[in-house]
């Protein structure tokens, strides 16, 4: 009996990601491309409207969130109690930005790919603003198989790669074994970090052995998942461990 109920439901959630292709392929061919800023057409972010995303000119400590740094490093206070953890998070731009967040959710949850080429030349050029070291690695954060099928692409295994930085991009190493609830719905801080116990393994760990890492994400929200990534690196032997995000969330 319980087989064929997950059968059952293995089935439908196939369909539903068929049928949601094909909806967006339809919605493609009768609805050409338009701006998502301004209504014209051809591009998802044009050129004018592109520069009007903002760049964020002030990096804040990951971890208290107060604390003005360089390149958005953890702060002397908080370094304590995070030396096993991440090192530092970048963050481009401001989530607040009305494109931007719209840019955003067309990319994730309306499955609008092609944003990852827009999207990463705005980290491209805050990355110009920075004085991060040169990784050894880059690592985009994981999505749990089960999330990659209902999406299709992993986003940030997408702006990794169009962000093109001529460093080594590794997808296969750092696995997402823990179907978690989407932080964003979880209010509650222990709960969270509860939901994400584990959610990382590492498979191989000698192109990680002391290397300079780079993580790649879409958002940061309350920091969880990151923290939960560089800590499985760090744990692993990774050297130092920075993030590049779009937004905080
Ligand atoms: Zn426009
Ligand atoms: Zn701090």
């Amino acid at each position: 009996m319980p087989k064929t109920k997950s059968h059952f439901h293995k089935n439908l959630h196939t369909i539903n990601i068929i049928l949601k292709k094909i909806q967006t392929t339809l919605l493609d061919a009768f609805f050409p491309i338009r701006c998502l800023g301004c209504n014209t057409f051809d591009d998802w972010i044009c050129e004018e409207c592109h520069t009007t995303l903002p760049i964020l000119t002030q990096q804040h400590c990951p971890v208290c969130k107060k604390h003005t740094t360089n390149n958005g490093v953890v702060c002397p206070e908080c370094f304590n109690i995070t030396k096993d953890n991440i090192n530092g998070v970048f963050v481009a731009s401001y989530y607040n930005d009305k494109l931007l967040k719209k840019s955003i959710h067309y990319y994730k949850y309306r499955f609008v790919r092609d944003l990852s080429e827009p999207l990463s030349l705005l980290l491209a050029q805050a990355l110009n603003n920075s004085t991060l070291p040169t990784p050894d690695i880059i690592i985009p954060v994981p999505l749990h198989k089960r999330r990659l099928r209902w999406r299709g692409f992993n986003q940030a295994t997408e702006l990794a790669k169009s962000l093109d930085l001529q460093i080594p991009l590794i997808t296969d190493i750092l696995l997402r074994v823990r179907y978690t609830m989407p932080q964003v719905k979880m209010k509650n801080k222990i709960k969270r970090q509860e939901n994400l116990t584990d959610a990382f393994v590492i498979t191989n760990n000698t192109s990680i052995k002391n290397k300079n890492i780079l993580l790649i994400d879409d958002v940061i929200t309350t920091g969880a998942t990151l923290t939960e990534c560089a800590h499985t690196l760090k744990l692993n032997g990774a050297k130092t461990v920075f993030c590049l995000v779009l937004a905080r969330e």
